[in-house]
């Protein structure tokens, strides 16, 4: 059978010969045949000359997402297996084996809309893509036997999916058991709940940036805000913080987190945590007229988009307005964005303004960004998500 194909607008091969992975809706010409969801289709110049491999989401703005830039190599399950095989040895390759790390991390690998994140022998699977749905058994089978771990849990229960036509679902698609996991970052122990837990599970994309904070934190006073389950708290307390105060709104999050305090051996009478929204209780934290040496700001994704960049701005100007005002002078302030719309450029700008606005000044000791396992890919630019500037007040 004839596969189909997309044949582009005239001038929009462009992008493609960047390499850029995506296929908007508006630069379609045609579509000749009948692709199914998640389908493989050839994408064409509007004269019918090969430019990829891609696969098909009929519901998306972005239609098509590209698998293979090479005519000989369709997408099948050993072209599934051998880009797994790179995304794997890659990760062995950073020295991460079979240490808690994202093993797979979508377009970044060529892999669009999949995402496997490894916690010991446990693998976390999540597909947001029609493509990757089509290619789901093939992608588990390529897992497990590029990694030999046998359990292999599904978290493709992300909004986006429905943009897809897909639905979302969570469960066992290997082995079974617990879905609690202890992972060891750098001697920190964390529990990890593949089921339960934010995003799936925890924040890899933090780990390089956590050992950083770690070696700032000795004999200091530190706040961490948006503290998930105490990632930053506890690198913190490894790197002998005086004491740490923690605040996220998830009572849940913060109940792992407590237990990974204890599972630690840390001093629990250090260690505080507060349940509550960050805007409100920085705000009560300086009427209180507390100050700290150290802070974290590492908030959800205010703009997943650019789209939502204007309003975001003012969420990321309020927190580190406040967060520079509780800073003590000589304190350092690292503060993060993973929100796709924000440039570091832009983030830089804000914090300006809001250090402005708090009648401080500092200095830009550090640039962060996301750790390797999430590699940042030339051609997809969009997949730079996380940024993030460590100060010190003047
Ligand atoms: N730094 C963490 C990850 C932070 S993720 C780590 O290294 O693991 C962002 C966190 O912000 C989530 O835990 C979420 O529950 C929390 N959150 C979102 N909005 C909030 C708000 N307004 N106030 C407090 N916490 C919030």
């Amino acid at each position: 059978m004839k596969q189909p194909s997309v044949y582009l607008k005239a001038g929009k091969e462009k992008a493609m010969s960047r390499r850029h992975p995506w296929i908007f809706s508006g630069a379609i010409d045609r579509v000749e045949g009948q692709p199914e969801l998640g389908g493989s289709v050839s994408v064409r110049t509007q004269s019918g000359q090969f430019l990829a491999w891609a696969a098909y989401s009929p519901q998306s703005k972005i239609r098509c997402r590209v698998w293979s830039w090479t005519e000989s190599r369709r997408i099948d399950a050993a072209h599934v297996r051998e880009l797994v095989r790179a995304a794997v040895a890659y990760r062995h390759d950073l020295g991460l084996g079979a240490q808690a790390c994202r093993l797979v991390h979508g377009e970044a690998d060529a892999l669009p809309g999949v995402i496997c994140d490894r916690y010991g022998d446990l693998l976390v699977l999540q597909l947001t893509s029609a493509g990757a749905e089509r290619w789901r058994d093939a992608l588990v089978e390529a897992l497990q036997s590029e990694t030999g771990c046998t359990r292999i849990y599904e978290r493709s229960d992300v909004d986006v999916r429905e943009i897809e036509g897909l639905e979302l679902r969570r469960g066992w698609l290997r082995g079974d058991g617990a879905t609690e996991i202890e992972i060891d970052e750098g001697g920190v122990r964390y529990w990890v709940d593949v089921a339960r837990g934010q995003k799936t599970g925890f924040y890899l994309d933090q780990r390089d940036n956590r050992a950083l904070i770690r070696t700032l934190a000795q004999g200091r006073e530190v706040l961490n805000c948006f503290c998930y389950t105490g990632g930053f708290s506890l690198a913190a307390m490894a790197g002998g913080a005086k004491n740490v105060l923690s605040i996220d709104s998830s009572a849940e999050a913060l109940n792992t987190a407590r237990q990974n305090v204890a599972m630690n051996g840390y001093d629990e009478t250090l260690m505080h945590w507060q349940e509550a929204d960050v805007f409100q209780a920085l705000r009560e934290l300086r009427n209180a007229g507390r100050q700290f040496e150290l802070i974290v700001l590492d908030p959800p994704k205010f703009a997943p988009t650019i789209a939502h960049a204007e309003k975001a701005a003012r969420a990321y100007k309020d927190i580190n307005l406040w967060g520079l005002k509780l800073l003590r002078p000589g304190g350092l302030l690292a503060t993060f964005s993973c929100s796709g719309g924000i440039s570091l450029e832009l983030l830089q700008k804000i914090v300006a303004g809001a250090a402005s606005d708090a009648e401080v000044d500092a200095r830009i000791l550090e640039r962060f960004q996301v750790a390797p396992d999430h590699p940042i890919r030339m051609s997809f630019p969009e997949g730079e998500y996380l940024k993030g500037l460590l100060l010190k007040r003047i």
